[in-house]
């Protein structure tokens, strides 16, 4: 708390876990450790592998106590990270190695550990096995360990974070961050760099710790003690906000914590209107980490599982067993409830670390989700065969992303029966027949939703594109964000024209884009007859009360005046106003 106070500052990063946070900051220096390097005469040789053999059974037995303190509190198995920190020591391409570069290059314990630990890293970008692939940050972890223990340095240290702080780090590996959140309940966490799908992020969500990543340079430009306010979805921070902006922010916090305490009173109840309509709320989720969430917020299954971040960040594709892992843990821990998981929406903004360097002039109308795996069938294939096996464990739903016709839809389907055959010609146990349906988030696949209907057995409206696609708006382009309207009249239109169809045959429709998270929208959704809208898990309480204090006659009310109406703001001034006047604070 030395450093003197920063004026107003603000930083966007990436929304990586949701909620508000207002704290301190404290800002961790995980700033590698400086290596001494130095050249050993031929008697000191032995001393030196002494020194190092010491500082290897004193890092295992570091890693075994933080792991023992993790197991008694952790529900999520965190520990397991540092088991393979342990692992990692006792591994001869490491220990064998540094001793080797003792002996024969006369270098000093501290310089040769970092020397394997370069040539590990770059080893393991090349190995197709995810779990060294994917922590090539966990061999710097284990690296600093060693270093700091062979210079005598306290290693733990950093980690003793006051409560309620929000923790800014440049970085901060998962064991990091799961020992630290097992330890004392911080309020959030502002990392410089790290994605979506770090699994820093993974860890931070499954705690429900609000977390903004890939904030740039903050961990150089907020001082300790700092107040720092943290907005985990829309990944905003505030540095020493003005009066104005901490009574707004303060606000938001205690909506934000309103709503939680309205989750536990109500997540067993159904979602159902005053006058009995049923409308199910699903949660969307990208990694099987956030289940326990979904369920604590009351999701009756999951509206859409999106698989392609298992794709992410890495250099090969899963395997098919270890897809089947990840589907199977997630079908297992729904027991029973509906699963939709939407095959590869890769392309796009969601380019595999292989393909990083092939820029397609028009991205978001190129070679994307069904169109990318129909192209790259092997690929396509390995997932439905891990689907196909992981039905046998759970109440599978598939849909396939991005269809823009008929066609598509049937060769997606040939390939999935053609799996299905291969795997039943080897006697490999699969679940029975499960529910094909499709994302409708073209407005071409909308326009003839009449005509999928007879070959799909469910729509998920995927609004996020069918409006950018509808509007033509780039949605990853901030100067036309401002044209991103759900409530125009063409969405409106188009959205009924959706439901009409799926009505038309009895098929289930819903929605799985964020316009169903959002309470703003619920009546209009009500109104508009979707069975289900599936969101991230923190947004079901609110919506849930919502449905439940209104009549779908109500809700039908609001959007026959909606739709009278002919511009996107007068529509937009109508709805607001009058969720306001229904609901007070959930229009804003
Ligand atoms: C959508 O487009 O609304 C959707 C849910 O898919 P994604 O956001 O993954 O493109
Ligand atoms: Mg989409």
């Amino acid at each position: 708390m030395s450093t003197q106070a920063n004026p107003t500052l603000t930083f966007k990063g990436i929304g990586a876990s949701p909620g508000v946070a207002l704290g301190h900051a404290y800002v961790l220096d995980r700033r590698r450790v400086r290596t001494p390097k130095l050249r050993l005469a031929d008697e000191e040789v032995e001393p030196e592998l002494m020194r190092m053999k010491t500082a290897l059974e004193l890092s295992d037995r570091q890693l075994a106590e933080l792991k023992d303190q993790i197991a008694q509190h952790d529900a999520h198995d965190h520990g397991l990270i540092l088991e393979a920190h342990r692992l990692m020591l006792h591994d001869p391409m490491l220990v064998d190695e540094v001793r080797k570069l003792i002996e024969r290059d006369r270098i000093n314990a501290e310089w040769a550990v970092r020397r394997v630990a370069r040539k590990l890293k770059h080893m393991f970008d090349n190995i197709p096995d995810e779990y060294f692939r994917e922590r090539r940050a966990d061999v710097d972890y284990v690296a600093d360990r060693l270093v700091r223990n062979l210079m005598g340095q306290v290693v733990d240290e950093e980690l003793e974070v006051p409560p309620d702080a929000i923790v800014v780090a440049h970085d901060l590996s998962p064991a990091d961050a799961a020992v630290m959140l097992r330890k004392v309940k911080v309020a959030g966490i502002v990392t410089d760099v790290g994605g979506q799908t770090s699994h820093t992020a993974i860890v931070a969500r499954a705690r429900e710790t609000p977390a903004v990543v890939g904030a740039g340079r903050a961990s150089e430009q907020i001082n300790p003690g700092d107040l720092v306010a943290l907005d985990g979805r829309r990944g905003l921070i505030l540095v020493n906000p003005s009066e104005e902006q901490l009574a707004r922010f303060r606000e938001s916090m205690r909506r934000f914590q309103e709503t939680e305490a309205a989750a536990l009173r109500t997540w067993d109840l159904p979602a159902v209107t005053t006058d009995g309509v049923r409308v199910h709320l699903n949660g969307n989720i990208e990694f099987a980490e956030e289940l326990p969430s979904v369920l604590a917020h009351g999701a009756e299954g999951i509206g859409l599982y999106r698989t392609e971040f298992l794709f992410l960040d890495r250099q090969t594709p899963p395997s098919e067993d270890e897809q089947y892992r990840a589907y199977r843990q997630v079908l297992e821990a729904m027991e029973g409830r509906p699963v939709t998981i939407r095959t590869l929406d890769l392309g796009g903004d969601k380019v595999p670390g292989t393909r990083k360097h092939e820029k397609e002039p028009n991205p978001a109308m190129g070679l994307r989700a069904i169109r990318y795996c129909l192209a790259h069938r092997e690929l396509f294939r390995t997932q439905l065969r891990a689907l196909l096996r992981a039905s046998a464990h759970g109440n599978l739903r598939l849909m396939f992303p991005l269809i823009s016709g008929l066609s598509e839809l049937r060769e997606a389907r040939s390939e999935l029966e053609a799996c299905r055959s291969e795997l039943g010609r080897h006697g490999v146990p699969m679940g029975r027949r499960f529910p094909v349906g499709i994302m409708v988030e073209t407005p071409s696949a909308a326009w003839i939703a009449d005509r999928l209907v007879a070959e799909a057995d469910f729509f998920s409206v995927g609004t996020n594109d069918l409006i950018q696609y509808s509007l033509a708006i780039d949605r990853q382009n901030r100067e036309v964000a401002y044209l991103y309207k759900p409530l125009h009249l063409s969405v409106l239109r188009t959205l009924q024209h959706v439901v009409n169809a799926a009505k038309g045959a009895n098929i289930p429709v819903a929605m799985c884009g964020e316009m169903a998270g959002d309470p703003v929208y619920t009546l209009v959704l009500l109104a508009l007859g979707f069975d289900e809208l599936s969101m991230t898990a923190m947004q079901i309480p609110e919506v849930k009360r919502i449905i439940r204090a209104v009549s779908r006659d109500d809700a039908r009310a609001l959007l026959e005046g909606a739709m009278g109406l002919t511009t996107a703001e007068e529509i937009e001034r109508f709805v607001h106003a009058e969720m306001e006047r229904r609901f007070l604070e959930e229009a804003e």
